[in-house]
């Protein structure tokens, strides 16, 4: 019998795993993967609408995850519903992510690379530079913590034994990379269901051409030395 693997990405919004990595997640479904989302905050911020509710937008929000999932083959999603841009990386919502890689029992997690905070121009464009968010600033760091060494630790949430889970050891940590070029991943046969996924999240976008262009553009920089048309990159942890 072939092993069981399993991928678990873990994003701030909902659509963060869409835009970085879910060319790569669709790829692995359709290699035998199992695929798991885990989505921090509700998303009730991101909007520049005036009249819509927090509690509006975060219902609308979940929906279109949902079927961006459905549209990845995502088995589950899991949602801690952190009020969007006050995610604190604390030892509450580690203890939550643990929870989820205790349940999921990843091979491997894929998060936001924490250490990065902004930088000063782009590839794509020189002239302007990036902040990076908050939450997936926080994102990143708490998951990374959850990997390694909490969730391996049967010390760490002991309440978690008691409710049948198990410790578990998470074989690779994958950071999505906004610029940097790690570990890149031919997307190509998956571009089109990463384009699919990403209109599901209609609350997010005024012009989806031009958001298609931009996430062309950017699956074109990381495959730019490659023999392939678009890819996703990640800076890739193999852990002992
Ligand atoms: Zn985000």
């Amino acid at each position: 019998m072939k092993k069981r693997r399993a991928v678990l990405g873990v994003g701030a919004h909902p659509d963060d795993m869409d835009f970085t990595a879910s060319g790569t997640i669709a790829k692995m479904v359709e290699e035998g993967w199992e695929a798991y989302y885990l989505i921090c905050t509700d998303g009730s911020r991101g909007s520049r609408h005036h009249r819509i509710t927090h509690k509006a937008l975060a219902k609308t929000r979940l929906e279109e995850q949902e079927a961006a999932g459905r549209i990845l083959g995502l088995k589950d999603i899991f949602y801690l519903d952190h009020r969007d841009t006050q995610l604190p990386c604390n030892p509450l919502i580690k203890a939550q992510i643990v929870r989820v890689i205790r349940i999921v029992r990843p091979t491997v997690v894929i998060t936001m690379d924490p250490t990065f905070h902004y930088s000063a121009s782009s590839p794509w464009n020189k002239n302007v530079a990036f902040v990076n968010h908050t939450d997936h600033r926080a994102a990143g760091l708490a998951t990374m913590d959850a990997v390694f060494p909490l969730s391996r630790d049967r010390l760490s949430f002991p309440e978690h034994e008691q409710q049948g889970l198990m410790p578990h050891k998470v074989d690779e940590l994958w950071f999505t990379s906004f610029e940097r070029k790690d570990y890149v991943v031919d997307i190509t046969s998956t571009f089109e269901k990463k384009m699919k996924a990403l209109s599901a999240h209609k609350s997010q976008f005024d012009d989806f051409v031009k958001v298609k262009e931009e996430v062309i553009s950017h699956a074109h920089h990381f495959a730019d030395e490659e023999e392939f048309e678009f890819a996703e990159s990640f800076i890739r942890l193999v852990l002992d």
